[in-house]
């Protein structure tokens, strides 16, 4: 592998990296991480943190705990950035997104991440090494890249949402995340599990008129969330890895979930 370099040709910046990651969610920030751990040059492409900061509402509390964290090396952690600051891990049980991202702002000082805070718009592999356009007009080539740009391309709409509804009186809980608009409103939430609930109670906060809750299931029993169910599948991933792409063609589609919200 290379190391990295840059070069000016035609006017724009070029440059080289053994390992380009796409995205600075979690996943890319871990993964940057863990690969400078292991002595690989990395550049990460994404602007951190952003489907959080843009996607998810201020006001929302998490669902993990302070044991989850991003650093595969366990030095870096959520708990010992608590420790740093003198809080106590049960100060702050459920966890704000807030300080969940002033964790991982700590976390990329610490482990000093090279982030561009741009985005891939085209990625192609013309000779051999990777070659990406950031929407700036920069290139990054690279010997390897992983991707890691999330779950917001995955959103799932019904298609009589679309068919039916004007633009104006509807959004996915991916996108409304700001509850102003929505205030004295009547709101009907389609959908019935963690999210629809949650965003009632986010609208009942931000002085929404009514809310109503419609679902085709029985009310969930809402109890502290069991996370174990998690580990075998990591394990999995990490002695078998691909196991999911030969999950029979059911299991394997997103579900048509999501919860719509409509303003009257
Ligand atoms: C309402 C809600 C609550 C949640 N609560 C929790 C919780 O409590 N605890 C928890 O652990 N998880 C929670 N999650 C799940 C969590 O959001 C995901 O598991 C996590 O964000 C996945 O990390 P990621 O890095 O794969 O993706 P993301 O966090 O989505 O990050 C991917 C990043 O890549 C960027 N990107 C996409 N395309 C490109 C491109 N072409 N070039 C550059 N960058 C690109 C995106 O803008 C994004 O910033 C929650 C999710 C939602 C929706």
């Amino acid at each position: 592998m290379h190391a990295s370099k840059s070069e000016a040709v035609d006017g724009q910046t070029r440059t080289h990296v053994p390992l380009l990651v796409i995205g600075a969610g979690p996943y890319g920030l871990a993964t940057a991480a863990c690969a400078k751990h292991a002595g690989i040059e990395q550049v990460v492409v994404g602007k951190p943190m952003a489907f959080w900061r843009e996607n998810m509402p201020a006001g929302m509390f998490l669902r993990s705990g302070s044991d989850w964290h991003l650093d595969a090396a366990e030095v870096n952690t959520f708990e010992a950035y608590l420790g740093e600051r003198g809080i106590d891990p049960s100060e702050f049980d459920p966890i704000p997104v807030g300080l969940f991202l002033d964790y991982v702002d700590w976390f990329e000082e610490r482990e000093d991440l090279r982030v561009v805070p741009d985005l891939v718009r085209n990625l192609s592999r013309p000779n051999g090494h990777f070659e990406a356009t950031l929407d700036s007009g920069e290139r990054v080539t690279a010997d390897a890249v992983v991707a890691a740009p999330g779950i917001s391309h995955f959103t799932v709409i019904p298609e009589w949402v679309e068919r039916d509804l004007p633009p104006e009186r509807w959004a996915h809980t991916c996108n409304l995340v700001d509850f102003e608009e929505l205030r004295g409103k009547r709101v009907m939430i389609v959908g019935g599990r963690q999210s629809a609930f949650e965003w009632a109670a986010l609208l009942a906060d931000g002085d929404a008129g009514e809310i109503h809750v419609v679902y085709r299931h029985d009310t969930p029993r809402f109890t502290t969330s069991d996370w174990h169910f998690t580990d075998e599948l990591i394990a999995l991933t990490a002695t078998v890895p691909g196991w999911f792409r030969h999950l029979p063609p059911k299991s394997a589609k997103p579900s048509p979930g999501g919860s719509g919200q409509r303003a009257g």
